[in-house]
């Protein structure tokens, strides 16, 4: 028998927008040796499949097709983007219940189909959706930690982005997390933010700037407003989602033990109510393996539990 010990695979449901840029980057990135791809519309999941198996040739070999649920019962990871899309001005907690039905119904035919992966969840209300899908995998018997969210790794992304811009240095260096939910009241954490180990207040300072009060809340709508402002020009965001996808997917498939802001069960930490949130975790081949909850500073905790209790409010709609 052929020795597949050394495989990796990952499933993608739903191949709209976030689902193919990411399965492009997936590809492109080498971190699979196996790719399936699942929608409802089976017709544009083999589209996509095509169109990236012919760009096999000039990347290196891979397993990548068009599948079924009975494809995932041996994917080590499965992503799920599949629901509806963010219409302009649409906020991200109306979306809520139609996709909840979507994200339950995902995580219970991949389950009853054999598999055990830990699975990756992206559709938006991206927290509310994982706390659904925790909520169907757990009783079904899978570990807590290997359901999570990609929760506010963009947004962290979008944070370091627009301070490298700022202070004009390498965005590697820049290490800044933004917490709490994946949406308007996300917390940006100032407290922590530092280039290579150096406060960021001290380099600014040094670049001849100040990191007052007017600074961070202009930069901090920013970063919450990045998916509105992108969506009002292009109608969808999908681009920085599919790398951010990557990055958890490589920190899990390479059991990196990487600190990621993903979202996770975040119930009794920072005094939160049963809701999952962007918390820094440590993400291996088991999902969350741990969560760093380490202190903030007041006026960052509070605000953190504000979020956790917009989030709390929000779920409430699906009882
Ligand atoms: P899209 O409409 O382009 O694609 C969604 C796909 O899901 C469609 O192809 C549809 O056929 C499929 N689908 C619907 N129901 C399904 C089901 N039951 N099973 C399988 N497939 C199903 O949307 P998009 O632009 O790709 O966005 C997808 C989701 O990702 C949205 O909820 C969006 O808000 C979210 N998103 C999240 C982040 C994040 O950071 N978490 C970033 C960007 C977008």
């Amino acid at each position: 028998m052929e020795d597949r010990s050394y495989a990796k695979k990952v499933a993608v449901i739903g191949m709209g927008n976030v689902g193919s840029a990411f399965a492009y980057a997936l590809m492109l990135r080498r971190l699979a040796t196996d790719i399936v791809l699942l929608d409802l519309d089976q017709r544009r999941a083999e589209g996509e499949a095509l169109d990236l198996k012919h760009g096999l040739p000039l990347v290196g070999p891979m397993n990548v097709y068009a599948g079924a649920y009975a494809d995932c019962a041996d994917a080590d990871l499965v992503v799920v983007t599949a629901g509806a899309n963010q219409k302009p001005g649409q906020t991200r907690l109306e979306l809520l219940k139609q996709n909840a039905g979507i994200a339950a119904d995902v995580v219970r035919r991949v389950l009853a189909a054999g598999g055990r992966p830990v699975f990756l969840m992206t559709t938006n209300p991206v927290d509310v959706l994982t706390r659904v899908a925790l909520d169907v995998a757990v009783p079904l018997g899978l570990p807590a930690g290997r359901v999570f969210g990609s929760g506010t790794v963009l947004d962290s992304s979008r944070f370091r982005h627009l301070i490298s811009r700022t202070i004009g240095a390498d965005p590697r260096g820049v290490h800044a997390s933004v917490l709490g939910e994946h949406g308007d009241s996300e917390v940006c954490v100032w407290s922590r933010a530092n280039v290579s180990g150096i406060p960021l207040a001290e380099v600014m300072r040094l670049r001849g700037l100040d990191l007052d009060a007017a600074f961070m809340e202009q930069m901090a709508l920013d970063v919450r407003r990045a998916a509105y402002t992108i969506i009002d020009r292009k109608g969808y965001t999908a681009t920085a989602i599919g790398v951010a996808l990557c990055r958890i997917v490589e920190a899990v498939l390479g059991d990196q033990k990487s600190i990621l802001t993903v979202s996770t069960d975040a119930e009794g930490r920072y005094g939160l109510p049963r809701v999952c949130l962007s918390l820094p975790c440590l993400v291996g081949a088991e999902g969350v393996e741990g969560v760093i909850d380490a202190p903030l500073e007041p006026e960052e905790e509070a605000a953190l539990k504000k979020s956790g209790d917009v989030l709390f409010e929000s779920a409430k709609g699906l009882l």
